[in-house]
């Protein structure tokens, strides 16, 4: 499924029926901060095409990851953050809660540094 989906809070934002604080948008990606940040920045990069998350997103079409992480460099570094971390939670279970693929870009603590893998 990659039409808009009604109860999508994401879906809402790429057609601009609820606000955020947009950083960037491309034809097949939009970034907007995270309302609730995680890290001093916190973006999140989100493919215009719905579907539920990265894995689907990648069986669709692999390039609408590609094109995502692109977007996720651009604005990290046009924010001044070369090094960052990109989190794609996949499933309730891993801390998913919105059902449109997305990922965090999270950059700029200390906190940076701790491995989680
Ligand atoms: P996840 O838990 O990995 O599905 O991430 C969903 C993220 O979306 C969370 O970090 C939320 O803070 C964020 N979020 C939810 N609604 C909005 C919104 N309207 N604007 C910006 N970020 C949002
Ligand atoms: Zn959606």
């Amino acid at each position: 499924m990659s039409e808009p989906v009604d109860d999508c809070v994401f879906c809402k934002i790429i057609a601009g029926e609820i606000p955020a604080d947009v950083l960037a948008r491309n034809e097949h990606a939009v970034s907007f901060k995270d309302l609730h940040p995680q890290a001093p920045f916190h973006a999140l990069v989100v493919p215009l095409a719905h579907h539920a998350d990265v894995a689907a997103s990648a069986a669709a079409d692999p390039s609408i990851v590609g094109h995502a992480v692109a977007l996720a460099d651009e604005v990290a570094r046009a924010a001044g953050n070369d090094h960052y971390r990109l989190v794609a939670n996949t499933g309730r279970g891993a801390g998913q809660t919105v059902f449109h693929t997305h990922f965090h870009v999270l950059a700029g603590s200390s906190g940076m540094t701790e491995r989680l893998v």
